[in-house]
């Protein structure tokens, strides 16, 4: 079996977008975070995949499209291989939201964090033993997600919208928190790998 890293996408890998709503759709603004690249690097040299699992509910709100989606997807990839890194393996999208307007997305969905129908789905299709693998996010509902899998172990970024949930998750006590993703893979390696 196969170990992975999941991986939040926005305020995590790249950060994020509108400084207002977070909302992130357009590839020229793309940016990754601080070691980004390196550490995308690091997870498949320590023989893990890189897998990214991003809600991304503004399609259901019509903020933005599932093709706009892949656009940034694909801007993502080409900056992770310009830094010398390389692509994550596969991404995972849960593009509903309950309070949607866009009928088709506008559900419930096991997908969608803190559900871990993401995670699940990857390692079905992936091969991947949960039980040796990580999760990585900016929010609260990240760190849920991998516990709903039954990671290996969670692990809180404070890039993105990480500021905004600090306290909960310092409060939860059972995740680390570390400055940026780079520190995050850096330390689960160490400790956990
Ligand atoms: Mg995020
Ligand atoms: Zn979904």
């Amino acid at each position: 079996m196969k170990k992975a890293f999941f991986l939040d996408r926005d305020g995590v890998i790249n950060e994020e977008g509108d400084p207002v709503t977070g909302v992130l759709f357009e590839p020229e603004k793309v940016r990754l975070t601080p070691g980004a690249a390196e550490a995308v690097k690091k997870i498949h040299e320590a023989g893990f995949l890189a897998i990214v699992v991003s809600n991304q509910g503004g399609v259901a709100m019509n903020w933005y499209t599932m093709e706009e989606v892949y656009a940034v997807e694909k801007r993502l990839c080409e900056l992770l291989r310009e830094e010398g890194g390389h692509a994550p393996d596969a991404f995972y999208y849960c593009p509903h939201h309950r309070k949607g307007v866009v009928a088709e997305y506008s559900i419930y969905c096991e997908n969608r964090k803190p559900a871990a129908g993401m995670l699940l789905k990857a390692a079905k299709q992936w091969d991947i033993d949960l039980s040796s693998s990580f999760m990585i996010g900016d929010r609260f509902t990240d760190m849920q997600a991998g516990e709903n899998a039954k990671c290996a172990k969670c692990c809180f970024v404070l890039t993105g919208h990480g500021r905004t949930d600090e306290e909960k998750v310092l409060q939860e006590g059972r995740f680390p928190v570390k400055n940026n993703l780079l520190e995050a893979v850096t330390f689960l390696l160490e400790e956990f790998g």
